[in-house]
């Protein structure tokens, strides 16, 4: 048998990193297994999903390096993969259920339901559907029809305890009674996510369902249909809850939430895609960083946890430093640049490259490229409260000083450079680090930047001057 796993969002603009988990997790297992995996779009609520929402969504999948068999865009056999667009598929597999007694009519009104909820709430009995339309006469069939009353199609769920083996949770029961008839199809004729499903699951040839814990209360009413329509239902295995450091489910209260925000922020994706793997799945004791290949290799859906997941952002931060401190110099800038030019920098990729071992092990995420280099490709730089209190403390004839010390230096290298700083602070009988911030500040225009001595070499003697003398004339 042929793995088949799919990733079933809803999009709604860009995706949470709860479901890239979910994506991911779907997409190892198909891959570990040499299987395929598809994207499919559960866009039956049309009225809020648009081409746009539908595009970020195969976008942020892209760039966490996750890729699809079959979907939206790439087709495949079982074409359309956009729900909205399976609508007449619904409806045939709608009337099987039907012709064959599984699924009936029900003509009761949103009012009659509502009230039969309450009185069912108040004798203390559970407030599910009742089942009256399953057990309808003929003659009152007729009346309906005849009265011209709106009907959804419900699925009569057989009444017998339902077990679901679930890779992840283990064995889940449901007892008999305890899952009521549920809709299928609502009054305006549009399936439910709980038909479209099933019945994609089915036709889609699915052999494992993997996907959040919240769904875990679908899989029995998931499989109740399938069997009705003839089918095997495919393996489950709901994924532990993702919650935030107060163990409530990760939530924009907690911060940035989607993917998105994540790479905007200037996560690697590889950072990011690893971080994922391990929430709720471990390879093994140790191990903390794996690749994507990696990944493949080793995953397991027996080795996913039950227990939630807390998302920690200090620790993908710190991931993300290890990854950054992968690259080499030309992939870190080019990685950087996109973050230069949002910062309003148009950097010459080659001095971008020679910026990069400056920054490199001081770089948490990518954003922090334009914090540090700014005064290297900008001379609009104006001095932070710090700065401008570390020059107006030197003074100009310290800073004169070191302009002249600077340009009288034979060449321009960091160690020349680092001898010329060192010999001004101990003139001044300062410490290295006392003598040298208010040159960073007049330079860098900030008290915090990559070395010194290496940062004035890449800025060039002539702007590095220009901006001492600039400082000291300022006074
Ligand atoms: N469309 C559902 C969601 O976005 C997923 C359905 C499923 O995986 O069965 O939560």
């Amino acid at each position: 048998m042929t793995v088949r796993t799919r990733f079933a969002p809803a999009p709604s603009g860009s995706i949470h990193v709860g479901n890239a988990r979910t994506a991911l997790f779907s997409w190892l297992h198909a891959r570990r297994h040499g299987g395929a995996f598809v994207l499919r779009i559960e866009d039956t609520d049309v009225s809020r999903v648009t081409e746009e929402a539908v595009g970020e969504l195969m976008d942020s999948l892209r760039w966490l390096g996750l890729d699809w068999d079959e979907g939206p865009d790439v087709g495949g056999p079982h074409a359309p993969y956009r729900q909205s667009q399976r609508r007449g598929i619904y409806r045939e597999q709608v009337e099987r259920l039907v012709a064959a007694g599984h699924a009936y009519r029900c003509y009761c009104t949103p009012e009659e339901l509502e009230e039969r909820r309450k009185r069912a709430l108040e004798r203390g009995e559970p407030p599910g559907y009742d089942g009256r339309c399953r057990r309808l006469t003929d003659a009152e069939r007729r009346a309906f029809e005849a009265e011209g009353r709106p009907w959804a199609v419900r699925f009569a769920m057989p009444d017998r305890e339902w077990v679901v083996h679930d890779l992840v949770k283990g064995e889940v029961r449901w007892a008999a009674g305890s899952l009521p008839d549920f809709v299928l199809v609502r009054s305006d004729g549009s399936p439910t996510f709980l038909l479209a499903v099933a019945v994609d699951d089915l036709l889609m040839g699915i052999t494992h369902v993997i996907r959040g814990e919240d769904l875990l209360a679908s899989a029995p009413r998931n499989a109740a249909v399938i069997e009705a329509l003839g089918g095997t239902p495919p393996a489950y295995a709901h994924l532990p809850l993702i919650v935030g450091p107060d163990r409530q489910p990760l939530s924009k209260r907690h911060g940035s939430t989607s993917v998105e925000a994540f790479r905007e922020r200037g996560f690697l994706p590889e950072a990011l895609l690893n971080y994922l793997a391990l929430l709720g799945w471990s390879k093994d004791e140790r191990t903390t960083f794996l690749t994507k290949e990696e990944l493949v290799a080793s995953f397991d859906l027996s080795r996913v946890s039950r227990n939630p997941a807390a998302f920690d952002v200090e620790k993908l931060e710190w991931m993300n430093s290890h990854y950054i401190q992968g690259l080499d110099d030309d992939e870190l800038a080019a990685r950087c640049m996109h973050f230069m030019t949002q910062a309003g920098l148009l950097p010459d990729p080659a001095a971008l490259r020679r910026a990069m071992p400056l920054v490199r092990e001081r770089m948490k995420r990518l954003t922090q490229a334009p914090e540090l280099l700014r005064f290297l490709f900008t001379d609009d730089v104006e001095p932070n409260d710090r700065a401008r209190e570390l020059i107006r403390k030197a003074g100009p004839d310290y800073l004169r000083e070191a302009a002249d010390a600077l340009e009288r230096l034979p060449s321009w290298t960091a160690a020349a450079i680092q001898g010329a700083l060192d010999e001004l602070a101990a003139r001044h009988g300062l410490s290295r680090t006392r003598g040298w911030q208010p040159i960073r500040a007049a330079v860098t225009a900030s008290n915090v930047s990559p070395p010194l001595p290496e940062s004035l070499e890449l800025l060039g003697r002539e702007r590095t001057v220009a901006r001492l003398r600039a400082a000291a004339a300022s006074l």
